[in-house]
């Protein structure tokens, strides 16, 4: 079994391997983890951002929920601790119109069921001293929390590791090579590697990896993200801080990170005036209190965007024994145990 690229690949490998699936294999063109699952903020929300109750919803409140169990199992195996903060998210409404939003989202899932507190804006800045006075009311997500995205990937590769996976760094997988329909391994640029199973697992380069004419890969595309690393200690926040234009995320270390933009860039995965000046302007606009933070690092990753924004999991194509676990775009790490699972589960039963 060959799992052709880190997040995804690592996530997918591990849960193969406690599938009892011997021999997998795990190809990375660079180093393991150096990407967008690097770049991400660790943010676990799907219900910050949801208008509706739809498929994919359920699909990432299902996949916040096993994160406890995730990281509580990465730590056992590798001792390697994710920390997994939850704390919870407060969304701001910053202006009017914010606020006629959150307040639509505070009914829909209110009435749906879902874990939502709804705050005036002197209760929030009781809760969080650090927002702007002009905080006009926010809601409290108490389950929409945070992983150090970073650590995770230690602790996945670790894992991964241990379990027995074969890893192969510095190697590109070209192609998928087939026997009519079937897969019968893949084309890299150290030579062929042979497997009647792979699943493609490469972000925003999954669809340069060739198959047949009649099958090609989803197309995915890049959306740049850039992102602020601010020093605040001691911690400004406790809480993730969202608005609509922005987000600031604290982490245990005393870094405070400040995102992000989405652009469409090509592969030009790098940090411009622009958009510094952008994440700023929004960061302080939820919290004045930024002003005087020095700032440590600044970076950019490449979202993987499917047609329609959603990820793309599961059997590929028409060709047998070809899986995909890709176009992730926005929600990567939150999608992490859920994808993993999913694509495991797809392969053992294909196996049958
Ligand atoms: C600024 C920013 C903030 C984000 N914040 C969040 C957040 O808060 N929460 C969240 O859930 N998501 C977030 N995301 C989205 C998340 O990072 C992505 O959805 C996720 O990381 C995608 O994971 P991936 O493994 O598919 O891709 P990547 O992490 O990009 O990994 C793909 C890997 O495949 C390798 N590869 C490529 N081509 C080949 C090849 N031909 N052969 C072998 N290997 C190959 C690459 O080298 C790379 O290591 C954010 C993204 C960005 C950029």
């Amino acid at each position: 079994m060959v799992s052709a690229s880190r997040a995804r690949k690592g996530t997918v490998a591990r849960a193969l391997a406690l599938r009892g699936v011997r021999d997998v294999c795990l190809v990375e063109r660079g180093n393991l983890g150096t990407e967008a699952s690097w770049a991400a903020a660790g943010m676990l929300l799907p219900q910050v951002e949801a208008d509706a109750q739809d498929a994919f919803f359920e699909l990432a409140c299902k996949s916040r929920d096993l994160y406890p169990a995730f990281a509580a199992a990465l730590r056992e195996e590798t001792g390697i601790d994710v920390e997994l903060d939850t704390t919870g998210t407060l969304y701001l409404a910053l202006t009017e119109e914010d606020h006629e939003e959150i307040e639509k989202r505070y009914e829909w899932q209110t009435q749906a069921g879902f874990a939502v507190e709804r705050l005036s804006g002197a209760e929030a800045r009781e809760l969080e001293p650090c927002i702007s006075e002009a905080t006009l009311g926010a809601l409290r997500f108490p389950k929409d929390i945070q992983v150090e995205n970073r650590r995770l990937l230690s602790a996945l590769a670790n894992s991964v590791k241990r379990l027995g996976v074969e890893i192969t760094t510095q190697t590109s997988v070209s192609a998928v090579l087939l026997d009519e329909n079937r897969v019968r391994g893949v084309q890299t640029a150290r030579g062929a590697i042979s497997s009647s199973t792979v699943a493609i697992a490469a972000g925003t380069w999954s669809s340069f990896i060739t198959t047949s004419p009649q099958s090609p890969l989803p197309t995915i595309e890049p959306v740049r993200g850039q992102m602020v690393c601010l020093e605040a200690k001691p911690q400004l926040t406790r809480h993730v801080i969202y608005s609509p234009r922005g987000y600031v995320v604290p982490r245990q270390d005393g870094r405070l990170l400040a995102g992000s933009t989405s652009e469409n860039a090509g592969f030009a995965k790098c940090v411009t005036a622009g958009g510094i000046a952008g994440i700023l302007r929004n960061a302080l606009e939820i919290s004045p209190a930024i002003r005087d933070l020095p700032v440590l690092d600044t970076w950019a990753g490449l979202r993987p965007r499917a047609a329609d924004g959603l990820p793309v999991l599961g059997p590929c194509g028409e060709i047998d024994g070809l899986f995909c676990a890709t176009g992730h775009y926005r929600n990567g790490i939150l999608l992490a145990p859920l994808t993993g699972e999913l694509i495991s589960k797809a392969i053992v039963s294909s196996q049958r």
